[in-house]
């Protein structure tokens, strides 16, 4: 299989060296070049399969220059008991007679993005090993919350890796530093900016097109990389639990070979409802993509009317990982839909850069209009939602699926649409207890993030997730508080 970039089809790698650059030179993003769908008889053939080999019957398709024993060794160091909570990786569970919540957040650091980032550091290993590659590859995150976390924990003492995430030190809710500054690992690093996360993503931009630098370490014998989303080492992880989702309603009976379902993702990069949409390519049978944002609405517009436009006010909101406004992944979508038009997708991404606006052609909205539906929330809706769903069924949900929820109940209710339907559930409920609290007007006043655990504890009637419950008693190990200017020292120095 080869990795063609969505702004120009010339480029082409093999996986190990799309994985291993991550976006393209050009600015363009790495797809394969067709996506593959199941032969007859093997997605049934999933049923009551355990996640591992879902897994590997969707990833083999793509990286076919792993051998089976590289692929399976990923898998297996990376879902198993120790890092997730549930044997089942991603739990299917039943909100009522039609929809299930798809649960992503049993992961090491609570929320979905633990199961690209859980692997994505076993792909790099073999693919800097494949490429011929002897230096020792430095991970630069800039993070707003969920990601920096999420990637410590997968690169953590991984061979031939090192890591340093910036936080903004006022950006980042306590719990969200706490996870950060008590991280383990020997190759681990993690510096406060001080100020916004624009700060921490600027300084980190600026060290990442600094040929200068690069070639200081080099000498040292290092390569800086990123772990964003728009590496395709993090879309491939993604496809493999809506596939297995399918093959759990098969066994479970409540659907046959051939029902259509829908899937509802909580929406920010695109990344997670794109890997639905490919889930769906290779033969998942899908009714409706529905795509649900907060009040940053940008996506919902869009599906409705084919227009793409960022300049409108940004909100911040209680689901703090959809607060965004340029959705990267889309472009994967765009290059798919408009069959693979490198000049068309490189002028729809120009026009965003310049005047923050585009409008698809007919042909991709009819497209989009056929398979997805779009809705949002705003803060209060959310928080309506998340009680009404605990008094109503007794599950407590995050800010992000309440989102999620809600814009598919929104749905259901417009369109009578009974379709069997999953919902990615993307955190722990536990990972924000202060706005899930909130909505069953509690008093919160003066209470500290520990005591937020246990009431929602109490209210929820579901244990602490240990990654969140033993934070009290770790020791904090990153200290350091650095002014933007004095990012890429941080840095040097540690690479000494
Ligand atoms: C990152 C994130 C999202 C958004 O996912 P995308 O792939 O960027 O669309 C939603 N919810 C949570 C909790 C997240 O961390």
């Amino acid at each position: 299989m080869k990795y063609i970039s969505t702004r120009d089809t010339s480029i082409s790698y093999k996986s190990a060296e799309a994985m291993k650059q991550g976006l393209s030179k050009e600015g363009g993003l790495f797809v394969p070049e067709n996506i593959v769908p199941f032969e007859a008889g093997e997605l049934e053939s999933l049923a009551g399969k355990p996640y591992r080999d879902a897994a590997f019957c969707v990833m083999k398709k793509y990286l076919t220059d792993f051998t089976d024993e590289e692929l399976l060794d990923c898998i297996d160091s990376a879902y198993n008991e120790k890092r997730f909570a549930k044997p089942e990786i991603t739990p299917l569970v039943p909100l009522n007679d039609s929809a299930y919540i798809l649960e992503l957040f049993h992961g090491p650091t609570c929320a979905f993005k633990d199961v690209a980032l859980q692997i994505l550091p076993k792909f790099l290993t073999y693919s800097i090993k494949k490429t011929g590659e002897d230096k020792t590859v430095v991970i630069l995150v800039a993070t707003s919350g969920d990601t920096g976390k999420a990637a410590l924990e997968g690169f953590c003492d991984v061979e031939g890796t090192r890591i340093v995430v910036f936080y903004p030190d006022d950006g980042v809710s306590n719990m969200q530093k706490l996870q950060m500054v008590t991280q383990s690992g020997a190759n681990v690093n993690v510096g406060a900016v001080k100020g916004n996360f624009d700060a921490a993503q600027g300084g980190v931009k600026k060290i990442f097109t600094d040929e200068e630098f690069a070639k200081v370490i080099a000498k040292r014998g290092f390569m800086l990389s990123s772990a964003n989303s728009i590496n395709w080492g993090r879309l491939l992880p993604q496809i493999v639990y809506y596939v297995y989702s399918y093959a759990r309603l098969l066994s479970e009976g409540r659907v046959k070979t051939g029902d259509k379902i829908n899937i509802c993702v909580p929406t920010g990069n695109f990344g997670n409802i794109l890997a639905a949409y490919y889930a769906m390519k290779m033969g998942v049978p899908v009714n409706r993509l529905i795509c649900a944002s907060n009040e940053n609405n940008v996506l919902t517009d869009f599906i409705k009317t084919g227009i793409y436009d960022k300049n409108r006010t940004f909100f911040t909101t209680i689901s703090p990982s959809m607060d965004i406004l340029v959705s990267s992944n889309l472009e994967r979508l765009l290059f798919d839909m408009s069959g693979k038009d490198e000049k068309l997708v490189s002028s729809y991404m120009k026009e965003l850069n310049t005047v923050g606006r585009y409008e698809v052609s007919d042909s991709i909205k009819s497209q989009i209009a056929d398979l997805f539906c779009a809705g949002f929330l705003d803060d209060k809706g959310t928080k309506a939602t998340i009680r009404k769903v605990f008094e109503e069924n007794g599950y407590m949900c995050d800010t992000h699926t309440g989102v999620a929820v809600g814009v598919y109940e929104n749905y259901v209710n417009e369109t009578g649409d009974k379709t069997p339907t999953v919902i990615a559930s993307t955190a722990s409920p536990y990972k924000f207890s202060k706005s899930v609290l909130e909505a069953f007007d509690m008093n919160l006043l003066e209470k500290d993030d520990f005591e937020l655990l246990d009431m929602l504890k109490e209210k929820s009637g579901t244990p602490i997730p240990d990654a969140l419950g033993l934070l009290k008693t770790k020791e904090i190990r990153f200290k350091d508080k650095i002014n933007k200017e004095d990012m890429k020292a941080f840095v040097d120095a540690y690479l000494k």
